[in-house]
């Protein structure tokens, strides 16, 4: 037989050992991983029907049960990031038949117009300008007008930083005969979100934000109206890999027996428990309380920067007789959004921010690029010592776009 001649030449780079380096990630996500969190990646693989990692599954849940307060059986966490997380909600409840009513006030909502309409859904937008959220007046008029069968909504708006509040959205929906599927990627752990006593039908996540854990493992649960209408499904769902009802018998959520449906990713799986667990140490209140702090001591000194908040809120501001109440809850606690001055260059800052403190803040997203900053404190990365930090390295990139401008 000829020698077998390689026509492709090992990668140099590939040669050289992989480098990461110590960075700081004060952007909206991913945020860095607490040592716990990464000493759980470096476990050995195990097979993925073992039933150490079956026990790993059933912890998942229960951290997600925990994590979304929800008693729904099916609640388990799927093998992508935050966008596989809603496709898996979008085509598991809507097929061609269905109409889908997406609030759409930041990039998010486009994202889940995108899909939707790839499902062959009719997709009917309803419009807020980036910034605001969608009151429930807002929210009726829109159900009344199209009839969806779904409605889709941002709690954590990560592009523009609103907080999307959710109190009675779950029973009005119902009462229009429409379930409420709602993105807490950029929320869960650092807002309120009660997905039982809030009505949601379908709510989903993803690891890196507040929990601290790579991306790879995201959160999703359905409530039993969700899943009964799953079962009334003319067609199959568009998807093997994310067919939720066979994901629930691979996570035993249809009863004790497993059908291996694929290999889950181990590592971010132990991630993800650990993620789960610390949450469930620390408490959900007390996480949602100390991320509001911060966030509060973030704006007040961006404030005092001179710079000027994205989200119009009374909390934010300082002195304001609401500022230390729970309500109303408008700013989003993990992302806060603040304007570009109109003397700035936004990526001179960002990069200046980067190359001088070793800080990710980012520009805007969709709607807001080019308008705001972006500074994320979420899970690990949510203390007063990083608040102290991101605001000194913007004070000096304040003052270095200013001296540039001379
Ligand atoms: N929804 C929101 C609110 C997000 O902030 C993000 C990520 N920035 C996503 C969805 C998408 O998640 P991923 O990048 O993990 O796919």
């Amino acid at each position: 037989m000829a020698a077998t001649q390689l026509r492709v030449a090992p990668p140099p780079r590939l040669l050289q050992p992989l480098a990461v380096p110590q960075r700081l990630l004060l952007g909206p996500g991913p945020s860095n991983a607490p040592p716990r969190v990464l000493a759980a990646a470096s476990h050995q693989l195990l097979g993925h029907m073992h039933p150490e990692i079956l026990q790993v599954m059933d912890e998942i849940k229960a951290g997600i049960q925990y994590a979304f307060q929800t008693r729904n059986a099916l609640s388990l966490a799927v093998s992508g990031t935050g966008h596989c997380a809603m496709e898996a909600a979008l085509l598991n409840v809507a097929e061609p038949s269905d109409s889908v009513l997406v609030g759409l006030n930041g990039i998010w909502g486009e994202r889940a117009a995108n899909v939707a309409a790839r499902l062959g859904a009719t997709v009917h937008e309803l419009r807020k300008p980036p910034g605001e959220y969608f009151t429930l007046r807002d929210i009726e008029e829109g159900l009344v007008r199209h009839k969806p069968t779904v409605l889709f909504l941002t709690h954590g708006e990560s592009s523009t930083g609103v907080l999307q509040p959710l109190e009675g959205l779950g029973e009005l929906c119902h009462r229009h005969g429409c379930l409420l599927l709602v993105d807490s990627v950029a929320s869960l752990g650092g807002a309120p979100i009660l997905m039982d006593q809030q009505e949601i039908d379908i709510l989903y996540s993803s690891p890196q934000k507040v929990l601290g854990a790579p991306p790879g493992s995201a959160p999703i649960s359905f409530s039993e109206r969700a899943r009964e209408k799953m079962l009334r499904r003319k067609t199959k769902p568009p998807s093997f890999y994310l067919d939720m009802l066979c994901l629930g018998s691979y996570w035993g959520c249809e009863g004790p027996s497993r059908m291996y449906h694929h290999t889950a990713p181990i590592q971010s799986l132990y991630c993800l428990r650990e993620g789960l667990a610390m949450l469930a140490e620390q408490g959900l209140e007390k996480s949602w309380v100390r991320h509001r702090a911060n966030c509060i001591s973030l704006c007040q000194g961006l404030q005092e920067l001179g710079l000027e908040l994205f989200v119009k809120e009374e909390k934010k501001i300082p002195n304001s007789t609401h500022s230390k109440t729970l309500s109303p809850p408008e700013g989003l606690p993990t992302v806060t959004t603040v304007k570009v001055p109109e003397d700035c260059d936004w990526k001179e800052i960002v990069t200046y921010v980067m190359d001088k403190h070793n800080i990710e803040i980012t520009g805007g997203l969709g709607p807001t690029a080019g308008k705001v900053f972006r500074i994320g404190l979420m899970g690990y990365n949510s203390t007063a010592a990083n608040v102290d930090r991101v605001l000194q390295a913007l004070r000096d990139a304040l003052q270095h776009c200013h001296r540039s401008k001379l």
